[in-house]
């Protein structure tokens, strides 16, 4: 029988979304569970096996029309030996051999890399760095994950471990990361850092979407914070621009949302500290494929792996 879909699952903190895509990245059928009902590890991988039966019963679909399954995953992972190091914000995961754990119960071809990098895949087959050749991709939420496309392929490093981009060190001192690190980008970003200097500044707490909304109207102090961001953002941008020489930086993630105010700040900060080569040739687009770059890129790893 031909191979003619593909499984993509999209494992979040709070969401697992699992989606039956054809051989083109369309999703045909597509669920989300809720991550927090499963708090076990053995209950989570169950869950991730039964919703993969469902898809394919719902489906009328027999295991031997899929070409594979492909998982993003939210922690470092190794994509070559399949293994998830951790999960920064799962409990009970270290040193999984999810690849090898799925394929023996599923019986068919199963592939797990960081969701930052699958995001990065689909944003540059897909999205909004479609056509380019080296190209940044950031997602930023929670965690400040992201993905380095160097002559069209996803760079991937020694340990299939490279991309961090959240965890590149702005400062000399700072915060101590939960990747070990100081002054990581991420702990001066990151969705917890924004609303904690966001409550100091309104006196209350205050949410993104409210934080991004007041922005939007013109708020000064919202206007202030986000420019905050914008310039601790920018600041490891152009060194990674000086470095990379990218054709393109795409930005995603919840925070990205927030548009104009990010976006035109970073875009001017880069012209004018970036070399000048290379800042004249960047530019900075909003992530274009939105909450399904997760499950596209897991798919878009499966058909590559696979050949197709
Ligand atoms: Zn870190």
């Amino acid at each position: 029988m031909a191979k003619r879909f593909i499984v993509g699952i999209d494992l979040g903190g709070t969401n697992l979304k699992i989606a039956l895509l054809d051989l083109k990245y369309r999703i045909r059928h597509k669920e989300v569970l809720n991550t927090q009902r499963f708090t076990k590890k053995e209950v989570l991988i169950s869950a991730i096996i039964d919703s993969v039966d469902k898809i394919l019963k719902d489906n009328n679909l027999s295991r031997k029309s899929l070409l594979g399954v492909g998982l993003g995953l939210p922690g470092p992972i190794d994509y070559e030996k399949g293994i998830v190091h951790f999960f920064p914000n799962i409990p009970g995961w270290k040193e999984v051999k999810l690849k090898y754990i799925l394929e023996r119960k599923l019986r068919l071809p199963v592939f797990v890399d960081n969701d930052a990098k699958v995001m990065a895949l689909a944003e540059y087959k897909l999205g909004a760095a479609k056509g380019s050749t080296n190209a940044i991709c950031i997602t930023l939420g929670t965690g400040v994950g992201g993905g380095v496309i160097i002559n069209g392929r996803l760079y991937r490093g020694l340990s299939n471990a490279a991309g961090e981009i959240g965890h590149l060190p702005i400062n000399e001192k700072g915060p101590r990361c939960n990747c070990g690190g100081r002054a990581c980008l991420e702990s001066y970003i990151g969705n917890n850092r924004i609303l904690k200097e966001a409550r100091k500044i309104f006196g209350h707490v205050i949410t993104l979407e409210k934080l991004s909304y007041l922005a939007s109207k013109g708020n000064h102090k919202a206007k202030a914070i986000w420019l905050k961001v914008a310039e601790r953002l920018s600041v490891t941008l152009v060194g990674v621009v000086n470095l990379l020489n990218p054709d393109c930086i795409v930005i995603g993630g919840g925070v990205a949302g927030v548009g104009k105010v990010l976006f035109d700040n970073i875009k001017k900060i880069i012209l004018t500290r970036a070399m000048g080569v290379q800042a004249g040739h960047v530019k900075v687009f909003k992530a274009r494929l939105g909450n399904n770059a997760g499950l596209i890129g897991a798919a878009i790893m499966v058909k590559e792996e696979k050949g197709q």
